[in-house]
């Protein structure tokens, strides 16, 4: 029987994947707030195809053969376990921080619920069906995303993607941009690059309004769609005096993904943690390796300063489709890039968004 106890607060992507990862050697605790994992990438296709909803939530009830998930918000971690809001205390000798990042609605859940979640979801699905004029404010990949799949599903509807970066993705290979580009142009897209939006009624949620760029044009939009970003939770890390935070909220770490000296059993990773990568899941599945790797070394009595340091991605790999069938990537092969079109991003991510992946990770295969 697995002796040490390891207690991960949230069931993103990260806490889910260490969890089975740890669930042979190590008795694992998994919390989070609500009973079900939500899919984000299939989020965006969702509001252009709503009956994705149904596929997109999956019980966390069937993956763990050993360990327990437990359902609670987790109120404070302390230097032998954590808090529950209900007052339960749940006792461990490592605690992971994967609690992740919030987004503009309807793409994530919140902590009022999966029921709100999909509520949300449906009428954002209800508010583009009935739109004439679609603006998105930020085409990093749900905004670029969401113009593609929103035009894909509805070939009629005026689309304006916008975003004050020069050009898309400034930080890949100019042949990504030069694709996505040419996709828009077929898809009758209107995107708007260099451009500031001054009047951005709402970050947290989709909303009927005018968009006036810096420079005085105005867009009258039946439905603005705010998508500038992930925004860390690390609300439980900030109660802890020694842990600190970077720009973009995101914890520090010592380099072994651990934010707090005074409590070195203590680590944090995903959305959470700033390491150099990006908050996305491919830096997880990155990260969550050299984690179980790490944390199995302890388990076997090595110390975690006798192990590699985590390095991140030098250049992540990026898929992003345009509905099932258009879309472009960068795929890296050792220190190179690759961009791919439609063909290889439809196969690999366009297709079936992961969903049948997540939903066989969970057990839920009907
Ligand atoms: C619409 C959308 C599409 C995306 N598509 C892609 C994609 O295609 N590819 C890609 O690489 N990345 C994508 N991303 C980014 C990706 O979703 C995030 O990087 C990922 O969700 C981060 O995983 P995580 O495990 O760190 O946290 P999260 O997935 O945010 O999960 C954190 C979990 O912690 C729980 N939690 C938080 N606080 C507590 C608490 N106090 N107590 C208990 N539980 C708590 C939450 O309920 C949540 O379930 C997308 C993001 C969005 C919004």
């Amino acid at each position: 029987m697995p002796t040490k106890k390891i207690v991960i607060i949230g069931g993103g992507y990260a806490g889910c994947k260490l969890a089975k990862a740890l669930d042979a050697v190590a008795s694992v605790t998994l919390i989070d707030g609500k009973d079900c994992f939500v899919h984000a990438p299939a989020a965006i296709r969702a509001v252009a195809d709503n009956t994705l909803l149904d596929q997109l939530i999956i019980p966390y009830s069937n993956f763990l053969q050993q360990g327990q998930f437990v359902e609670g918000w987790v109120e404070q971690i302390n230097s032998d376990g954590v808090i529950l809001s209900d007052g339960r205390e749940l006792k461990s000798d490592i605690t992971v921080v994967a609690t992740g990042s919030s987004y503009a609605a309807p793409f994530k859940h919140t902590r009022d619920g999966l029921d709100a979640f999909r509520k949300n979801s449906e009428q954002a699905a209800s508010k583009v069906r009935q739109a004439k004029v679609i603006a998105i404010v930020g085409a990093g990949p749900v905004g670029t995303e969401l113009a593609g799949e929103i035009a894909c599903a509805y070939p009629d509807k005026e689309i304006h993607l916008i975003t004050d970066e020069q050009s898309l993705y400034p930080m890949y290979n100019p042949s990504l941009a030069k694709k996505l580009q040419a996709d828009f142009t077929a898809l009758g897209v209107h995107l708007h690059t260099g451009k500031r939006v001054e009047n951005l009624a709402s970050l947290t949620e989709p909303y009927k309004g005018d968009i006036t760029f810096a420079g005085g044009k105005t867009i009258s939009a039946d439905l603005v769609f705010p998508v500038i970003g992930s925004r860390p939770q690390t609300q439980l890390l900030a109660a802890l005096t020694d842990v600190k935070f970077a720009s973009d909220g995101r914890a520090e770490q010592d380099g072994w993904m651990r934010p707090s000296k005074s409590n070195p059993n203590l680590f944090v990773i995903g959305d959470a943690l700033c390491a150099g990568d990006a908050m996305t899941i491919v830096a997880i599945s990155r990260q969550v390796p050299w984690l179980v790797k790490t944390l199995k070394a302890v388990f076997n009595g090595k110390t975690v300063d006798s192990q590699k340091p985590y390095k991140p991605w030098v250049v992540a790999p990026i898929l992003i489709p345009m509905g099932p069938k258009m879309g472009a990537s960068v795929l890296p092969f050792g220190k190179k890039e690759m961009t791919v079109g439609h063909f290889m991003t439809s196969r690999l991510k366009g297709k079936d968004l992961f969903l049948s992946t997540y939903r066989k990770f969970f057990g839920s295969n009907e």
